[in-house]
């Protein structure tokens, strides 16, 4: 292996959404291989005919990619092939099986569902661990069927599986980069089947062989695969061939420790990115669930570039990983807070046209199509929003003028002078000079002083008739940003449909 290009590899079953596990899986293949500029190749396991669901296969790669996860040779990077789908490769794994056969190494297996079944419960009653019993075990293997019973129910065209024979006593070891040395004991291992009887191999055998031809150096994948080492490197032991190197990822936890699950929240990506959540976050997030760069560092957020940098199988701990979702909610607003505001204004533009064309006011139009006010509206609102799109539905009042006024807020906040207030800091507001939050915040403070009033008396009313709610962002900024028109228009607009209470 010394000197070899690193190859990885995620392989996911077309059985539905992508899961949050799925996309670390694919996330540290992907950064281990580039970090070592080497190959990240994905593979779709569909030997499983039963449980392959339409259109899953497009949706995973869809979601990949919008992570930012891209294969090489895939045609997306200019490649000719892929991803590689094991069930366009079923001669091969046919071919490996009948050099196991006749190696002795695999035998036909003619036993019934309902045979298998009825050896489960006895084993399980004795109190042992359930296995296949070997009834079709050839006499050439050490078992009781002569090679001409096994060739009479295949000429009779009976439905059979082929099985490898696990040999009785040995011990399988392997170094594994998270964990170090595993050792199983070949006595607990089943006849694992290899090949089905509907003609398509198990996952097992068919991942050893793709795994092999691939030639891939690494295999990350989850925890759950442990179980299953002894019978691949057996596979490989057979072949002759050497294995590569193997790294179990710890499991992800709720934050009650237990397994994640759907139970608790979210499990698919799909189900994030309907939320809002952006990719840099969500990759971000997933990153850490396991994986750490070191005592003595504070940094959190890190963008694909530096974990592609900074990403080693090393700092992967074996302790299950919480899942956390404030955790990645405050990842995205470290996201919104710095992304770039032309980068926002491009992802927004679109969504308040449409909800201008709904509308329908030239007025808004116009503050739309000006980057510099929607700048201005994105660096006011970026502390206050969780998603990209809350600029939207948080800052609707910065394009359209209130059409209701919250009426808690309104009921709360008026007394019967209010309104005589307003009208008089009106005719402060149309001297104040420039129309800026310091300037706004002056003229206010000098306004109720004299009165012996405290700010907030006006303060709250005027947020209400500017943006038509009681929260948001600093109330002189907001009022700057609207803009000296906008402002008088609102406030007087408002104070006639307002109806004072008595
Ligand atoms: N198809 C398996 C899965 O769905 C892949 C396991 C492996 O990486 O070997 O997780």
């Amino acid at each position: 292996m010394v000197g070899q290009r690193v190859r990885t590899r995620f392989a996911p079953s077309p059985t539905g959404y992508l899961h949050v596990g799925g996309l670390r899986t694919a996330l540290y293949n992907y950064l281990f291989a580039k970090r070592m500029n080497g190959d990240f190749i994905i593979r779709i396991e569909d030997t499983d005919q039963s449980r392959k669901v339409e259109g899953a296969q497009r949706n995973l790669i869809k979601t990949l990619e919008w992570a930012g996860i891209v294969a090489d040779e895939s045609p997306e990077h200019g490649g000719n092939y892929g991803p590689y789908i094991q069930s366009e490769r079923l001669h091969l794994y046919r071919e490996y099986c009948d050099r196991l056969l006749e190696d002795n190494h695999a035998y036909y297996c003619f036993s019934t569902s309902e045979e298998l079944e009825e050896n489960r419960q006895l084993q399980l009653k004795q109190g042992l661990q359930p296995k296949y019993n070997r009834k079709w075990l050839p006499e050439e293997m050490g078992g009781a069927v002569p090679s001409s019973e096994i060739a009479r129910k295949i000429g009779e065209g009976c439905p059979y599986v082929i099985r490898m024979k696990v040999p009785d006593y040995v011990s399988v070891w392997f170094e594994d980069m998270i964990r170090g040395p595993v050792e199983f004991d070949s006595s607990t291992i089943d006849d694992q089947v290899l090949m089905k009887s509907d003609g398509f191999p198990t996952y097992h055998f068919a991942s050893v062989i793709d795994d092999h031809l691939m030639e891939f150096t690494h295999i990350i994948r989850g925890e759950e695969w442990l179980p299953s080492m002894p019978k691949h490197l057996l596979l490989y032991e057979f072949f002759g061939w050497e294995p590569p190197k193997y790294a179990h990822l710890p499991l992800l936890l709720n934050p009650d420790r237990s397994k994640l699950s759907k139970r608790q929240g979210d499990v698919a990506v799909e189900d994030y990115i309907r939320k809002g959540y952006s990719a840099d976050a969500i990759v971000n997030f997933v990153a850490m669930l396991g994986w750490n760069e070191g005592e003595g560092t504070e940094q959190e957020v890190y963008s694909m570039q530096e974990l592609i940098e900074k990403f080693s199988l090393e700092r992967v701990g074996k302790a299950g990983a919480v899942f956390n979702v404030e955790k990645l909610n405050w990842l995205e607003k470290q996201y919104i807070k710095n992304r770039p505001v032309e980068q926002i204004i491009t992802a927004i533009k679109p969504v308040l046209a449409a909800e201008l064309d709904k509308k329908e006011t030239s007025m808004s139009r116009e503050l739309i199509s000006s980057d510099r006010y929607l700048g201005q509206v994105i660096d006011l609102m970026r502390e206050r929003v969780g998603f990209e799109h809350e600029f939207v539905t948080f800052s609707a009042y910065f394009f359209f003028d209130p059409d209701a006024y919250e009426e808690e807020a309104v009921k709360k906040r008026w007394i019967p002078e209010t309104n005589d207030l307003l009208r008089e800091f009106v005719s402060a507001l149309e001297a104040v000079e420039p129309f800026t939050a310091e300037a706004i915040e002056s003229a206010l403070k000098e306004f109720v002083a004299p009165k012996g009033l405290k700010a907030a008396v006006l303060i709250h009313p005027l947020r209400i008739l500017a943006s038509g709610v009681s929260f948001g962002p600093s109330l002189y900024h907001m009022l700057e940003v609207l803009g000296r028109e906008a402002v008088l228009r609102r406030i007087n607009k408002g104070m006639e449909r307002i109806v004072v209470p008595v």
